[in-house]
């Protein structure tokens, strides 16, 4: 069974690569210019610590008591280490100073926690802001009109320095209603670039999952993040 699970994690990896080129030479990119991050849920380290293995350099979790218990055994010599999802100010201490980005901001509430821990462990985390871009209720992400207002007041705070934007666009049938989100979060993300706001970095465009990630980085993505595609269909129970 392992032996199977490790051959088809490398099959999967070789396959992405080879698309998330393609996808980057179609937008007139280099293959080198988008991050391949693995969204490592429910994926048992050894699994994860292979497709490093493969050259892997991003992985991400997106619950804070998993990337806890999963932290010791990562292979963090070799690959940097994302918080993906929603995060709970009471739980920023947790993860500050063990990933090298958040990419799942959306409120200044966040922002302030992880800058004051930020000043106690003396360091700067890095952190993309979450868009809303579907406008859905009860989903993280800030909505698209207070992004340039948040951004402003997260650019005053000390030792946290935002990178770029992150979004989960909603789930859609249809492949041009999916583009049209992305075309809007790289709308945001170039008109926010524009305006260059102090201490505000555009470079990082979080968008894309396994479902439609080669869309995504035709739109601009320059950071994609894949679980199921590389690990398979995840079991929950
Ligand atoms: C699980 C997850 C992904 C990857 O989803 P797949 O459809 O399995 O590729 C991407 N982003 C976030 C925030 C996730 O939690």
């Amino acid at each position: 069974m392992k032996e199977k699970m490790f051959s088809d994690i490398k099959h999967n990896y070789e396959t992405i690569v080879r698309n998330i080129s393609d996808a980057a030479v179609a937008s007139g990119r280099r293959p080198e210019d988008i991050t391949f991050l693995a969204a490592t849920k429910t994926v048992d380290p050894e699994f994860i610590n292979y497709a490093i293995s493969l050259g892997l350099k991003f992985i991400g979790e997106n619950k804070v008591q998993e990337l806890l218990s999963k932290y010791e055994a990562y292979d963090l010599d070799n690959a940097q280490l994302h918080f993906i999802g929603h995060l709970q100010s009471n739980k920023v201490r947790q993860i500050v100073g063990k990933v090298s980005m958040i990419e799942s901001v959306d409120s200044l509430k966040l922002a302030q926690e992880i800058s004051r821990q930020s000043i106690k462990q003396d360091i700067t985390t890095d952190i993309l802001i979450e868009v809303n871009v579907g406008r859905e209720e009860n989903k993280s992400g800030v909505m698209p009109e207070n992004l340039e207002e948040l951004l402003c007041q997260i650019a005053l705070l000390p030792n946290i320095s935002v990178q770029g934007l992150m979004a989960i666009p909603p789930i859609c049938e249809n492949e041009q209603k999916i583009r049209g989100y992305f075309q809007n979060m790289r709308n945001m993300f170039l008109d926010i670039s524009a305006k260059k706001i102090d201490n505000i970095k555009m470079g990082t465009l979080s968008m894309g999952m396994s479902g439609d990630y080669r869309e995504a980085i035709l739109e601009g993505s320059n950071l994609v993040r894949i679980g199921s595609s590389l690990f398979g269909a995840r079991n929950y129970n």
